[in-house]
């Protein structure tokens, strides 16, 4: 397979990790037999040393044109960085956003998975973790709440906010659409969470949920309370496979469900779009405090490679094979410092990225 790549290494530890990710698709290609070609964009900070602003016309053309986007991470450290001296819209941040929107990308997938090697950094008790969890939280990124009418007003010397929560059917029925197409890769489950004893939006999410629902009949579908999903998630989160929920429902599920993992390091992350497009990115930022040390954990961009491979570009079993090796390296004690724990052996991003490669193999 032939396929171009739009690569954002950023800012930070980003070029690092970026790096080690495209170390892991090159050998991907080679054990396989693909051609991937990469074009560089400059995004955030390092965007606005060169070109005074976050983002340029001609990245976005770039990431258009490309089968998908990988990106490392953006932004400085906000107290020492010049780039906050700028005003809020030319800051690393606003070309983040812009590029999101530019690019479409309504449906941010986010898996929380908790390897075996690593029970020890999940803060839950041994009892709930059981045999571990493998989820993946389906958020709807460009509606809802966040995107709605506000204002403050002050009436009658009382100050008063408004927000709005609004979604249409079609906003539902897409993101439902990924859901349902992503469970049919994994187990197979899908789990809708509103709050449809209340909200009129929620119901509408239910309704046209369960219309989707019925084109995928494989599938198991289950509505649950989003109260009820927050307690789940801590109690027992091996029940769920993949999570469906709306905007800031998701911005909340998704960020209880990295912590219960344990390791910032190893979250990976997507953004797509109606097509098969998607922007890649590790949850993490860009660790201004431990950037060019050579130290930050590569993991999570890798793990984000491996999501690209699975969700743009359809290639399975490189993806299976991508995470096969993280967990591998994993297993032969390999660590670096931020998950490193007693009789582990530390090693540095390079050579982490190296371990990773080297277990890339044909498994057929
Ligand atoms: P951060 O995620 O960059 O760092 C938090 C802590 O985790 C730090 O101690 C850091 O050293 C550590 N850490 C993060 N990733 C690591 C890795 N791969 N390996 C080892 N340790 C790692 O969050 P922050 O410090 O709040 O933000 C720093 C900058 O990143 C800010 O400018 C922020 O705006 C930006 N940011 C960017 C994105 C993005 O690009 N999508 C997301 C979040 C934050």
């Amino acid at each position: 397979m032939n396929c171009k790549i739009a690569l954002i290494p950023g800012d930070g530890i980003g070029p690092e990790i970026v790096g080690e990710a495209k170390k892991i698709l090159d050998k991907v290609c080679s054990v396989y037999g693909h051609t991937f070609t990469y074009e560089e964009v400059l995004l955030g900070g390092a965007s606005i040393d060169v070109h005074g602003v976050p983002l340029t016309e001609e990245a976005i053309e770039t990431a258009k044109g490309a089968d998908a986007v990988l990106m490392g991470s953006i932004g400085g450290d906000a107290k020492t960085s010049p780039w906050y001296q700028l005003e809020p819209s030319k800051r690393p941040e606003a070309g983040l956003l812009a590029i999101r929107k530019a690019l479409n990308l309504f449906a941010n997938l986010r898996p929380a998975y908790l390897y075996d090697e690593l029970k020890g950094a999940c803060p839950l008790k041994e009892e709930v973790i059981g045999d571990g969890f493998d989820m993946i939280i389906v958020r709807e990124l460009t509606g809802g709440l966040y995107f709605g009418e506000r204002r403050t007003v002050e009436e009658n010397g009382v100050r008063k906010a408004i927000d709005t929560l609004t979604y249409d059917e079609k906003e539902i029925r897409r993101i439902a659409v990924k859901a349902f197409e992503i469970a049919g890769k994994r187990r197979k489950k899908v789990t809708s969470v509103d709050k449809a004893n209340v909200l009129d939006s929620s119901r509408l999410w239910r309704k046209v949920v369960e219309e989707v629902a019925a084109q995928y009949p494989e599938i198991e579908l289950e509505h649950m309370l989003v109260d009820n999903c927050a307690m789940q998630l801590v109690h027992n989160p091996g029940q769920f496979d993949v999570i469906l929920t709306e905007n800031m429902f998701g911005d909340i599920l998704s960020d209880e469900a990295s912590m219960v993992t344990g390791s910032i390091g190893m979250l990976s992350s997507a953004s797509l779009n109606e097509t098969k497009f998607g922007l890649y990115e590790p949850s993490h930022g860009s660790a201004p405090d431990i950037a060019g040390k050579g130290i930050a954990n590569p993991i999570a961009t890798i793990l984000s490679a491996a999501m690209m491979l699975r969700f743009s570009l359809d290639l399975d079993q490189e993806a299976d094979a991508v995470e096969a090796a993280v967990q591998q390296v994993l297993k032969d004690g390999y660590r670096t410092v931020d998950i490193m724990s007693d009789g582990m052996k530390q090693i540095g991003t390079k050579e982490m990225g190296d371990r990773i490669a080297q277990y890339i193999e044909r498994k057929d």
